[in-house]
């Protein structure tokens, strides 16, 4: 398998831009251009606690100032390209356009608990997994920490609602981009920001095993989800090209050992095909795997992606799955299928614009 699976994240070579900088990097710039010290609050303020889109709105900062920031600091802004809001519930897709045209996904999804985002990573993905769209014309590259806020900032500025979790669920694999992901992760969970619980975020991988190792000891809460979508590393391989990288022994481990630093309960994700992975030995396996972990199952009923072919299984099936699961002790939930009228899989909605 060609670099699918390095565990070499994309490196930052670059010095961040200034959306991208945490508070600390902020105040030496400020510092560096004889600016007072109080500034570097207001600006990240303006920045992350109140998203604005434009140092024109940073109406405490001197006209010059603005003025002379904005030319040597751009602000990484997402524009809007597309908005689409589902009549069945509410559920709205994005589509922006990142500074240099790239485009990128996320979507805003109303929950009892919450207004939840769910932002990509990446634009492109090169993982390969065979029921995904976003890997099918591969990696374009990496998003900045910047990138990632821009989807949450510019989704609360559209919206004007708050959002209370975040989930990195789109495309791309956030373990593949793993420095702008921590930046990212910080900036959004910490006090000078907005502030988001980081037991309110959730991270979502294929399964990239020393990068899981790594997550485990930056001390965070935040929730892991492992994308396994098989109970066995041949029927793993079939449909994720990751497998042939990191067994499900290896991946387990590693979930362990991430389970044991955090305390945080793990996520295995398991998008059910029809005919693939649907079976009763498949719940058998799936139940071997989770109970060690005491590992939440989150099913999801595959989304038909046509370049794939592949189906769900009925909703008879997929209940009966899930008591097979239930019924041997293990947490089980069904992905409520949100936005179904509106290209809901992830890369769906990009790969329209760009195809035509
Ligand atoms: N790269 C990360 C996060 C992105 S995808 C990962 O692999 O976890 C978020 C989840 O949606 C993953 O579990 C992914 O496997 C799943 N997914 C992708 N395409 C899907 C589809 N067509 N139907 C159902 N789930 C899908």
């Amino acid at each position: 398998m060609k670099e699918a699976a390095e565990e070499k994240t994309v490196r930052q070579d670059k010095p961040p831009d200034i959306k991208s900088m945490y508070p600390e990097e902020l105040r030496e710039l400020v510092k560096a251009k004889g600016l007072p010290a109080f500034r570097s609050k207001q600006i990240y303020e303006w920045i992350h606690a109140r998203q604005a889109a434009g140092y024109e709105e940073m109406t405490n900062l001197p006209a010059k100032l603005r003025t002379e920031l904005s030319a040597e600091y751009p602000l990484v802004t997402a524009a809007l390209v597309d908005r689409q809001i589902s009549a069945v519930d509410g559920t709205q897709k994005f589509l922006f356009e990142m500074p240099d045209g790239c485009l990128v996904e996320s979507v805003f999804m109303r929950y009892h608990f919450g207004n939840s985002v769910c932002i990509s990573s990446q634009v492109g993905c090169r993982m390969g997994c065979s029921f995904c769209a976003s890997t099918l014309h591969g990696l374009v590259r990496s998003l900045t920490a910047s990138e990632m806020l821009e989807q949450i900032y510019a989704i609360m500025r559209e919206t004007k609602e708050t959002v209370s979790h975040v989930v990195v669920m789109g495309m791309g694999e956030p373990l593949d981009n793993y420095n702008n992901l921590l930046r990212f992760i910080r900036l959004l969970t910490g006090p000078e920001g907005i502030n988001l619980s980081q037991r309110s975020l959730t991270v979502s991988t294929c399964g990239i095993v020393p990068n899981i190792y790594r997550l485990a000891k930056e001390g965070l809460h935040i929730t892991l989800a492992l994308s396994l979508h098989a109970a066995t590393d041949g029927q793993r391989k079939k449909i994720m090209p990751i497998a042939n990288r990191y067994s499900i022994g290896e991946l387990m481990k590693a979930c362990g050992e991430y389970y044991r630093q955090t305390g945080r309960q793990i996520t295995f994700e398991y998008s059910l095909i029809s005919g693939v992975n649907d079976s009763k030995a498949d719940a058998q396996g799936l139940i071997r795997l989770a109970k060690p972990l005491k590992a939440h199952i989150n099913l999801i009923p595959v989304n038909p992606v046509r370049e794939r072919g592949y189906e769900h299984p009925d909703n008879a099936h997929v209940q009966a799955f899930k008591m097979e699961l239930e019924n041997n002790g293990v947490n089980v939930s069904i992905r409520r299928a949100l936005g179904k009228d509106i290209e809901g899989a992830c890369g769906q909605l990009r790969n329209r614009y760009v195809r035509s």
